[in-house]
């Protein structure tokens, strides 16, 4: 199938782009044309005005995100519709409204800036561009979550608590000003007086990262007391408080690369990438955090439907494209945009 998908790309050649999240597997990322986190890939898709088809090996979100940003003649597949981010999926429009009206029912009308991590559906991104908020990635959160603190509102942070919260203590906010939302059962927690409160982050997580426990920190860095500790920031705050540092997945991938010979590195981030890592660096010696550390969702995609998907799109069959509604696209774009305005 490998060399099918070679020959097909031959044959199309610049009406066809392949992009490949990190997370995915060695043999998707072998027959990618670009290969970076979310952002980077659906700015690759923004920047190439040939490709006539974008085949997205990622999750929905991404998908969603590339087609936003690509021009209306492009069109932007997933192989596996079923690859979802259960993330992204814990905020929807609903929800995200039904938040909104008990914040300003109790701080106040227009009070509120919602703030979404690009991890996110399109629909919550256009709800944070209606109000004038933005999208942060996992690299440039502390610039624009710092942009947003000063704005004298309320931020209210989507859908990852981890990410929000492991920034804003970062930028000075204390742990008692920060509430939390159940989406689930429409319930806001927080432990200070209610002027104080300065972000309300939604109870959403990435459950490859945020089940990554203390115990299991605890007994690697036992084990391995000489090894440097970084973590996502979408893990718990307790173990990016624990780590030696923490970034996102360039970060990490730029630390282990310009690190000496030798160096000695637990990572605590999905397992591909990993695993990529200890064999791109083989000088180096590299463990996981947590061996459970593999998103599902990521791993939905194989050489299998990224084929079928090829054949498709080749016999003029888009069944497997992702189409964001035009007056979602919209309002997300204006929150995109403020993103790269800031950052
Ligand atoms: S690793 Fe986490 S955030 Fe990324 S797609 Fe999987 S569940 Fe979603």
């Amino acid at each position: 199938m490998t060399e099918e998908i070679k020959k097909i790309k031959e044959r199309m050649g610049e009406d066809l782009l392949i992009l490949a999240h990190h997370y995915q597997s060695d043999e998707i990322v072998s027959l990618a044309d670009s290969v970076g986190d979310s952002l980077k890939l659906a700015k690759t898709a923004e920047a190439n005005k040939r490709a006539k088809y974008i085949v997205f090996c990622g999750v929905h979100f991404m998908a969603e995100t590339a087609d936003i940003l690509t021009d209306e003649g492009q069109r932007v597949f997933l192989p596996e519709h079923d690859a979802g981010c259960p993330m992204a999926d814990m905020a929807d429009r609903v929800s995200a409204e039904r938040c909104l009206e008990r914040l300003e029912n109790e701080f106040g009308k227009d009070s509120v800036l919602p703030v979404t991590y690009v991890n996110s559906k399109a629909e919550i991104k256009a709800f944070c561009g209606r109000l004038g908020g933005t999208v942060v990635t996992s690299g440039n959160a502390p610039r624009i979550l710092d942009w947003a603190l000063k704005q004298n509102k309320l931020v209210l942070f989507l859908p990852d608590q981890n990410l929000g919260r492991n920034t804003c203590v970062d930028l000075g906010v204390k742990l008692e000003n920060m509430a939390v939302y159940n989406q689930i059962h429409d319930e806001l927690y927080y432990d200070c007086k209610k002027e104080d409160v300065r972000c309300v982050l939604w109870g959403g997580y990435c459950h490859v990262h945020h089940f990554i426990t203390d115990e299991t920190f605890q007994s690697m860095r036992k084990a391995h007391p000489d090894y440097k500790i970084i973590v996502h920031p979408e893990c718990r705050y307790e173990i990016a408080c624990a780590a030696d540092g923490k970034g996102s997945t360039e970060y990490i991938i730029n630390q282990v690369k310009n690190s000496p010979s030798g160096s000695k590195f637990i990572i605590g981030t999905e397992k591909n990438l990993v695993d990529r890592l200890i064999k791109n660096n083989p000088d180096k010696d590299i463990l996981i955090l947590d061996t459970n550390s593999k998103c599902r969702n990521m791993n939905k995609i194989n050489t299998e439907n990224l084929y079928e998907t090829l054949l498709e799109i080749e016999a003029g069959n888009f069944t497997r494209q992702i189409s964001v509604d035009r007056l979602i696209a919209k309002d997300a774009v204006k929150a995109l945009d403020k993103m790269l305005e800031l950052s």
